[in-house]
């Protein structure tokens, strides 16, 4: 096994406790429906056209290296911001699941929008070329 390839299997392993959730709402949800796909190491997860999905507050979201999205159109429109949180996830592993909330929260107590302001969000806009929310 090469250098490159140890390496991604060990992102895959660190960040396996943030995927393996979005990999058991993939099985329940591709029988109703759901489609997925590889892309870029990622699994992106179509969710079934449930009318009271499009309600979510989002419209796709990253859990480790699987990315569930609205449809297959939003998650390849979000994919370079998505990919950014892959990356984060590769790089925090576990510690995500808790350093993204309590990034949330902090920029709540400082008085902050705990979504737009949360550095991980604000990160994954500038490197996906999506520029910041205007002040
Ligand atoms: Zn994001």
């Amino acid at each position: 096994m090469k250098r490159r390839q140890l390496r991604q299997l060990a992102a895959y392993l660190w960040a396996a406790p943030c995927s393996l959730p979005g990999l058991l709402l993939a099985a329940l949800l591709l029988p109703c429906g759901g489609r997925i796909r590889r892309q870029q190491g990622a699994l992106e997860v179509a969710l079934p056209p449930w009318r009271w999905l499009r309600r979510l507050p989002f419209a796709a979201i990253t859990l480790g290296h699987v990315i569930l999205g609205l449809d297959l159109a939003t998650l390849a429109a979000l994919r370079p911001h998505e990919q950014v949180h892959v990356r984060q996830f590769q790089r925090w592993g576990v510690l995500m699941l808790l350093a993204y909330p309590a990034a949330s929260l902090w920029q709540w107590l400082r008085g902050r929008r705990p979504y737009w302001d949360n550095p991980f969000e604000v990160a994954a806009r500038r490197q996906s070329g999506i520029p910041p929310e205007p002040r």
